[in-house]
């Protein structure tokens, strides 16, 4: 069975990862930050913990019921059901006791470098050698698992496969400025909402979540504004953005006034979320003659099944051309 670097430890990664190994590959995974989970992740401060990539997620797809359904059992997935102003047709289902959570569950097991940044992809022979930023390369592998943001493959897919580059290059993914912080007001009475008409496209109270530890009386907010305001407001300074995204979220849940505990902190999401109402590209792309695959939610919709789902194709088109 053919010896596997899979490139980003998002789910799809992960996933496809995992896969593999089932299936009897050698794998490693390399990530560029100091974690696995991807966008799903959930930022600790003193004050409290707070979701910043990822907000929930629901389920349609069987076999992603099933992954989710033991994720549950295991206490790393619990259903959510927030105070809303419209009731979902859906069921929604976050991390526990953080978005982090069902990423890290997803890596046990697995061979994980993080702080692995993958620079280059260079052919050797029938073999890959990977660049990695201010360490050594690594060699040997048949076949690369590239599971990482659109503009982020593209760079390391140019050499080897620019129509893949090139395709990947007309789905951007749009960026994401994100604010966290907490109050000992209630605010309001609801949990979660995405106000359309603001530059807010989404708000919740990250302590109605399942299995939060929030201090009694306190609240954790994650706001999230929308892509044309992140756009416009790009290089911003941070305090600037959260000075006027808090007064954004008072207008949104119609207040005077919102007095967070501390300066709340932002987040800068470059590569948020594919750019909606593109085609989508094939679920996933591999070249068995390359030994070279990609996956991740870039291909089609910025969904956490989706990224779970393209990465066990990815995986099961790997296998079957082993
Ligand atoms: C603000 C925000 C809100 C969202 N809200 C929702 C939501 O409510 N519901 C929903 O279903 N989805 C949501 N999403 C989308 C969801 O998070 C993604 O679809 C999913 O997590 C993508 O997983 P992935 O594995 O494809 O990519 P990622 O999670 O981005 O994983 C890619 C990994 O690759 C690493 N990496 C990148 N470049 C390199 C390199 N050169 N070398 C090594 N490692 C590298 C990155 O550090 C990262 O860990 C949201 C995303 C964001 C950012």
């Amino acid at each position: 069975m053919p010896r596997v670097a899979v490139i980003g430890a998002g789910l799809a990664g992960l996933t496809c990862a995992k896969q593999l190994q089932t299936q009897g590959c050698e794998v490693v995974v390399l990530e560029k930050s100091r974690g696995a989970g991807g966008r799903l992740s959930t930022r600790r401060t003193a004050q409290a913990q707070y979701d910043h990539g990822a907000q929930y997620f629901t389920v349609r797809d069987p076999g992603f019921a099933a992954f989710i359904e033991q994720m549950c059992a295991q206490g790393a997935v619990a259903p959510w059901q927030p105070r809303l102003r419209q009731r979902s047709s859906e069921p929604w289902y976050v991390g526990t006791p953080g978005m982090s959570a069902l990423g890290r569950a997803q890596a046990q097991g697995l061979e994980v470098r993080t702080q692995t940044r993958v620079t280059a992809l260079v052919r050797q022979g029938s073999h890959w050698q990977l660049d990695v930023h201010e360490a050594q390369a690594i060699e040997g592998f048949d076949v690369v698992v590239v599971a990482i943001p659109n503009e982020q493959a593209q760079v390391l897919l140019q050499a080897h496969a620019a129509p893949w580059a090139d395709a990947l290059a007309l789905a951007p993914m749009l960026p994401c400025w994100t604010m966290m912080f907490s109050t000992a007001q209630e605010l309001c009475a609801f949990d979660a909402d995405t106000p359309s008409d603001s530059a807010i496209g989404w708000w919740a109270r990250n302590s109605s979540k399942p299995a939060r530890a929030a201090p009694a009386g306190q609240h954790d907010w994650v706001v999230q504004a929308t892509p044309a305001w992140t756009q416009a407001q790009l290089e911003a300074a941070p305090e600037t953005v959260a000075q006027s995204l808090i007064e954004a979220f008072a207008r949104a849940i119609d207040v005077a006034q919102v007095a967070p505990i501390e300066q709340p902190s932002v987040h800068r999401w470059l590569y948020a979320r594919r750019t909606p109402g593109l085609p989508a590209l094939e679920p996933t792309r591999c070249s068995s003659a390359l030994g070279l695959g990609v996956c991740g939610d870039g291909l089609s919709h910025s969904r956490v099944e989706q990224a779970y789902l393209s990465g066990l194709t990815l995986a099961q088109q790997i296998a079957a051309q082993a």
